[in-house]
C-alpha cells in the first residue's frame, strides 16, 4: 500500500478509479491529453512548499536557488521553443494568463476585439459571463455562414469601425488554420496590437505542424496542458519591450506565490517539446484529426468548415436528429469521452447545443496511428446510430475498453 492508501483510502481510491478510467477510455476531449511521467513526477515533489514571490535572482524569499534554477530552465526553454523574446511561466492557468496579458495593456473599459464564445472563442475572449467581458469593451466577431471559417473582412471592418486597443485572435472550438499575418495586417491598420492566445494549437506549434504566431502577435497566451502536454498551467510570451509589464502584471498585481512544483514541470514540458519527439507527435494529431474527420464525413456526418486542419473538429449533429447533449452521454456510456459544443449560428442553448467537438490530441499520444483513429470513428458512428439501444451500446462500450486497453497510458505505464 501507499502512503496515500494508508493516510486517506478515500482520496486514494478516487485517483485508482481515475486511472482506470483513463485507462479504459478513449479521450476525445480537445483541451485534454496525457503528460509524460516526467511531467508528473516534476509536480509530485517538494517545490510544492516554497514560496518564490518575484522572479529568478529577484525573490521575496531566501531558499530561492533551486527554484531559481527551474524558472530560469523554463523561460530559456519556452523561449528557444517558440522564438520568443520574453516569457513569464508564472500564470496559474490559461485564463490567468489571459488576465495578465490584459492588465498588461489595457485599461479598465478599452475596446477590444475578440471571437464570440459560441463561434469557437473563449469564455476569457469578452465572455458576458466572464470578467473579460465586464471589464473591457468587447466587440466579438465570428465566422462566415457558409464557410463556416473566420470571417477576417468583418474583422477588418470592426476594427475600422470600433477601433480597438487590441485585437484577440485564438479559439477553443475551430478547426481551420488561424492566418496571422492577416490579423497582424488588421490590427496593424487601426493601430491596435495583437495577441494570439494559442492555448490549444501551442503543441502544433511547436511541433511545426500549425503556422506560428511570432512574429506576428506582440503577445501570446498559453495553457500547457493541452496539445503541448504539459502540467495544467498557463503561460504568457511577449515582445521584449512588454516585458516589465507582463511581469508585473502577473506579479504582483495578479498574483501571489507562484507554483514552483508546476513550474519545474513546465520546465520538463518545454524540454520534451524540444525533442524531435514532439515535432512526430504533433504531426501525427493532425494526421490522426484527418483520418477521423475523412472518416466520419464518408460515413455521412457533416463537419463544421467542411473538416479540420489542425487537432479538432466539430460535428454538426442536426441532420442527425441528435442533440449535443445526447450524443457526449451515449459516448460516455460507451468510453468514448467528448463534449457537446456550440456550432455557429447554433438554434440551441449552449448545454443543449448541436455539436461535438473532437479531438486527437489524447488518443495520439496513447500511440494511436490513423488506422485506430478510423476504428475510433466507426465506434462513434456507431453509438449515434444506436442511441437507447442499451444491447449495442453495451457492446460498442466493451470493444472500446478493449481498444483502450492496448494502448499504454502515459504518466502511468512508463518506466
Ligand atoms: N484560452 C483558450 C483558447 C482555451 O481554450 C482555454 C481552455 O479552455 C483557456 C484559454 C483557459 O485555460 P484554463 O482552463 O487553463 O484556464
Amino acid at each position: 500500500t501507499t502512503v496515500l492508501e494508508r493516510i486517506d483510502p478515500a482520496v486514494a481510491q478516487a485517483i485508482a478509479n481515475e486511472n482506470r478510467r483513463q485507462r479504459d477510455s478513449i479521450v476525445l476531449i480537445a483541451s485534454e491529453n496525457y503528460a509524460s511521467k516526467a511531467v508528473l513526477e516534476a509536480q509530485a515533489q517538494l517545490m510544492n512548499n516554497k514560496y518564490a514571490e518575484g522572479y529568478p535572482g529577484r525573490r521575496y524569499y531566501g531558499g530561492c536557488e533551486n527554484v531559481d534554477v527551474v524558472e530560469t530552465l523554463a523561460i530559456d526553454r519556452v523561449k528557444e521553443l517558440f522564438g520568443a523574446q520574453h516569457a513569464n511561466v508564472q500564470a496559474h492557468s490559461g485564463a490567468q494568463a489571459n488576465m495578465a496579458a490584459y492588465f498588461a495593456v489595457l485599461e479598465t473599459g478599452d475596446t477590444v476585439l475578440g471571437m464570440q464564445l459560441d463561434m469557437g472563442g473563449h469564455l476569457t475572449h469578452g465572455a458576458g459571463v466572464n470578467f473579460s467581458g465586464n471589464l473591457y469593451n468587447f466587440v466579438p466577431y465570428g465566422v462566415d455562414r457558409d464557410t463556416e471559417t473566420i470571417d477576417y473582412d468583418q474583422v477588418e471592418q470592426l476594427a475600422r469601425e470600433h477601433n480597438p486597443k487590441l485585437i484577440v485572435a485564438g479559439c477553443s472550438s475551430y478547426s481551420r488554420i488561424l492566418d496571422f499575418p492577416r490579423f497582424r495586417a488588421i490590427a496593424d491598420s487601426v493601430g491596435a496590437q495583437l495577441m494570439v492566445d494559442m492555448a490549444h494549437i501551442s503543441g502544433l506549434i511547436a511541433g511545426g505542424a500549425h503556422p506560428s504566431p511570432f512574429p506576428h502577435a506582440q503577445i501570446v497566451t498559453s495553457t500547457t496542458q493541452k496539445t503541448l502536454r504539459g502540467p495544467r498551467g498557463g503561460m504568457i510570451l511577449a515582445d521584449a519591450d512588454l516585458a516589465r509589464k507582463i511581469d508585473f502584471a502577473v506579479f504582483p498585481y495578479m498574483q501571489g506565490g507562484p507554483f514552483m512544483h508546476v513550474i519545474a514541470a513546465k520546465a520538463v514540458c518545454f524540454g520534451e517539446a524540444l525533442q524531435p519527439d514532439f515535432s512526430r507527435y504533433a504531426h501525427q494529431v493532425v494526421a490522426n484529426a484527418q483520418a477521423l474527420a475523412q472518416e466520419l464525413s464518408e460515413s455521412g456526418v457533416r463537419l463544421v468548415a467542411g473538416g479540420t486542419d489542425n487537432h479538432l473538429m466539430l460535428v454538426d449533429l442536426t441532420p442527425l436528429d441528435i442533440t449535443g447533449r445526447q450524443a457526449e452521454r451515449a459516448l460516455e456510456s460507451v468510453n468514448i469521452v467528448a463534449n457537446k459544443n456550440a456550432i455557429p449560428y447554433d438554434q440551441l442553448p449552449p448545454r443543449t447545443a448541436s455539436g461535438l467537438r473532437l479531438g486527437t490530441p489524447a488518443i495520439t499520444s496513447r500511440g494511436m496511428g490513423e488506422d485506430d483513429t478510423r476504428q475510433v470513428a466507426r465506434l462513434i458512428v456507431r453509438t449515434l446510430a444506436n442511441i437507447g439501444d442499451e444491447a449495442a451500446l453495451s457492446a460498442i462500450g466493451e470493444e472500446v475498453r478493449h481498444l483502450g486497453n492496448r494502448f499504454p497510458v502515459p504518466g502511468l505505464d512508463e518506466e
